[in-house]
């Protein structure tokens, strides 16, 4: 219900950027634009051998980003929905539900995320690279954590070898707050969460991480205390990307979308922005079909269409998961004397299709912004 996701545990740190966020303005959805504080930039830093940054940038958005604890947004669109004239049953949809949405029904969709019933969409072997976890996650949301200066931003520390450690504010049920996200590579000293029994455990594990690895963030996470019992969050799953279309007992077809279908590691904060984007894309393929059957060639084209933007973002998603090759080494150094690098990675997390004509091609990088290589 409404109240048990507003009382329940934080599930993301859900930051949107400005083209998502966009979106919900156009659809009258941007209910916390004026209270939630805005990310205007992101920043990049990663550790040298003496315990300061080896190099550390940061860059303006274009336009900002805004992350709305889902335990806020999910009430308020639940409620919402009804009022535009939705129906809202609040149960488990099990294959016997689905089946019976079918029987009455054009078009059945499951949004289910990382929910078992996602199972029922078969793994495409040929689209997923991970076969287990590729990081151990968690999540602290904080408050008592000083803004970043000079501009509020996605602090983006890359840790060679342990994992990565991201910290931007947010609106949570509290107000304002600050979200820490790590990511550990499994069986690594940051992929540390299995012994934690509380959430004043988790918290100080958070601040162990932060002295631990990334010390330059330490004075900013001195005096930092839990937003609520419920703000801590640790775990693990494999990226997978599913087949779209999942048929049913009787022989009813049913469409996947979002996490279900698409589900990256968190690591480029890619997911709340890919399930608008594929919102946004069926709704598309939906209205333009018509009065057409919604059958099950209907949901792979429609599928396929978002794909043609979700594939980028997996590529580059599953990219920065990987040992960054020597030219995005060069890259991300070179951006702390060249603002055009800083700005294009920075604005290219609103749309990662863009680094496919620099960051994810050497040659490319080489032509754009790194000296070529002499033959
Ligand atoms: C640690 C972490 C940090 C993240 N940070 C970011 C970020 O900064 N930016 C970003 O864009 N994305 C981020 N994400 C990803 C983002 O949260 C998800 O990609 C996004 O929420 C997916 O939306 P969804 O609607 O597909 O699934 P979900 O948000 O998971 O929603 C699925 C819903 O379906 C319900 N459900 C499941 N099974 C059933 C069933 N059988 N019957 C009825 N209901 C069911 C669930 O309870 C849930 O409410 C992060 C994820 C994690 C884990």
């Amino acid at each position: 219900t409404p109240e048990q996701i507003a009382g329940g545990k934080v599930s993301s740190s859900q930051c949107m950027f400005g083209s998502s966020l966009a979106r919900e303005a156009a659809l009258g959805l941007d209910f916390w634009a004026k209270d939630c504080p805005s990310v205007e930039g992101i920043g990049f830093a990663v550790p040298g051998p003496d315990g300061t940054p080896a190099f550390s940038w940061s860059s303006r958005l274009d336009l900002p980003a805004q992350s709305v604890d889902q335990r806020v947004k999910m009430p308020k669109f639940m409620d919402e929905f009804e009022r535009r004239g939705g129906t809202l049953v609040i149960a488990a949809a099990d294959v016997a539900a689905l089946e019976n949405y079918a029987t009455t029904s054009d078009l059945v969709i499951v949004a289910a995320g990382k929910g078992e019933i996602a199972k029922m969409f078969a793994r495409d072997d040929a689209r997923s690279v991970h076969t287990a976890p590729a990081r151990a996650l968690a999540l602290t949301y904080v408050t008592g954590m000083p803004p970043r200066e000079p501009y509020s931003s996605v602090a983006f520390n890359l840790i060679p070898g342990v994992g990565e450690y991201f910290v931007f504010p947010a609106l949570t049920t509290t107000g304002p707050c600050e979200i820490m996200v790590m990511e550990g590579i499994p069986g690594g000293p940051m992929d540390c969460w299995g012994d934690i029994s509380s959430p004043a455990e988790h918290l100080e594990r958070a601040k162990w991480v932060v002295d631990t690895f990334t010390p330059w963030e330490s004075a900013r996470s001195a005096h930092i205390e839990l937003t609520d019992a419920n703000g801590t969050l640790a775990g693990r799953f494999p990226p997978t990307i599913r087949h779209a279309v999942a048929t049913l007992p009787s022989g009813a077809p049913v469409l996947g979308m979002a996490d279900v279908v698409v589900l990256n590691d968190p690591i480029t904060g890619q997911g709340s922005n890919n399930a608008s984007k594929c919102a946004s894309s069926y709704l598309a393929s939906i209205l333009e079909h018509g009065d057409a059957p919604f059958d099950a060639a209907f949901m792979s084209e429609t599928f396929e269409r978002y794909w043609d933007y979700a594939k980028y973002v997996v590529d580059w998603t599953n990219a920065l998961l990987s040992p960054p090759p020597e030219h995005v080494l060069a890259l991300l150094g070179g951006a702390t004397g060249d603002s055009r690098i800083a700005r294009r990675f920075a604005n290219g997390f609103d749309d990662p299709r863009d680094f496919f004509n620099w960051f994810m091609d050497p040659a490319l990088a080489a032509s754009e912004y790194l000296q070529p290589v002499a033959s």
